[in-house]
């Protein structure tokens, strides 16, 4: 295995059924050919995921998911031309082009054309979708670096294409189009008040973020070795605590008595989206503490803080 930019090479892997870790703008993807049932096999083995929790396939364009004859419906090319390339999935009918074990079954296809200008090219230039999810361990932290990749499935796959820090940093939001309303499946890169906007009507007032129903997307995910709890107030929850033995991670706001070196404050400017990309480098960092307990405190429920608190819930659920 080893890690460097030469997409030549990661196209003569991908042609050849391996497996390349790919950069995106929102985590690294663990690629294969979406088309090739075996090369999919192994992504699910390599992860170890289970195969009921199905897969996005990535591409570079809409026309080119048209091409493998999805029928793409309105509201999705609407949305479509106005974020892709960009964090945001579409669910729609598959195809019999699109094997089983990329649906687990569903008859349904998660379809995003990322944002990043390695992937895109690398995207371009081969005849079929990529199946990519994150690039790590099912139920860990999902990687926003190469180094993140190497660190957790390094000798496992052929390759990882290094396209620097992911600039968003949590996966994509998820949107399901099987049903006449369109549906939230996961919060993510972004924001649901922006595909509001172009939809012209509500899409959160029937969903709270610890209801998402994405398969897989219900049990603790995202797993730090410590326990970490979530909170409403850092200051209380931390209050009377050894503070040498408990790390924090906040928004804005630092929490007096706990050392610095325990603190991660996700954006003292108050941005959501710098907080977010930051999220995941974080929770790996914190983890690598000699401390006991992480405590987290809740992001507004705005913009990214929904996804940002879904991640942290995630993170919180004790098993
Ligand atoms: P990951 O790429 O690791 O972020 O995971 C992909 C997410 O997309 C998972 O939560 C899947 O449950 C969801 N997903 C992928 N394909 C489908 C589908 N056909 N129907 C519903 N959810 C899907
Ligand atoms: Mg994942």
């Amino acid at each position: 295995m080893s890690i460097g930019n030469n997409i030549q090479l990661a196209i003569e892997l991908l042609n050849s059924n391996k497996l390349v870790a790919i950069p995106t703008e929102t985590v690294y993807g663990l690629a294969a050919n979406a088309f090739n049932e075996s090369a999919v096999l192994s992504i699910y083995k390599t992860k170890n995921r289970p195969q009921f929790n199905p897969l996005i396939i990535h591409s570079n364009s809409i026309e080119r998911f048209e091409q493998w004859g999805l029928q793409i419906p309105k509201q999705v090319k609407l949305l479509a031309n106005k974020f892709w390339p960009g964090p945001l999935t579409f669910i729609i009918p598959a195809n019999n082009k699109v094997p089983d074990i990329v649906t687990a079954g569903t008859g349904a296809v998660a379809i995003r054309v990322p944002n990043h200008p390695v992937t895109l090219s690398l995207l371009e230039q081969l005849s079929f979708p990529l199946a990519a999810p994150s690039a790590n361990p099912s139920g860990f932290i999902s990687p926003t670096s190469a180094q993140h990749v190497e660190n957790q499935l390094g000798d496992k796959i052929d390759y990882i294409l290094d396209g620097g820090v992911c600039q968003v940093g949590v996966e994509s939001t998820i949107i399901s189009f099987l049903e006449n309303e369109p549906k939230i499946l996961r919060f993510g890169g972004l924001a649901i008040e922006e595909i509001e906007e172009v939809l012209g009507h509500r899409l959160i007032t029937n969903i709270t973020s610890n209801k998402i129903v994405a398969p897989g997307m219900l049990t603790k995910h995202y797993a730090p070795n410590h326990p970490l709890f979530l909170v409403d107030d850092i200051f209380k929850a931390t209050e009377g605590k050894d503070m040498n033995r408990v790390g924090v991670i906040t928004f804005y706001q630092s929490v007096n008595d706990i050392p610095e070196a325990n603190q991660f404050v996700l954006s003292k400017s108050k941005d959501l989206n710098e907080a977010a990309s930051k999220l995941f480098a974080v929770m790996r960092n914190i983890d690598e503490l000699d401390i006991d307990e992480i405590y987290a405190e809740k992001f507004p429920n705005t913009g990214l803080g929904y996804a940002i608190n879904d991640r942290l819930k995630r993170a919180s659920i004790q098993e």
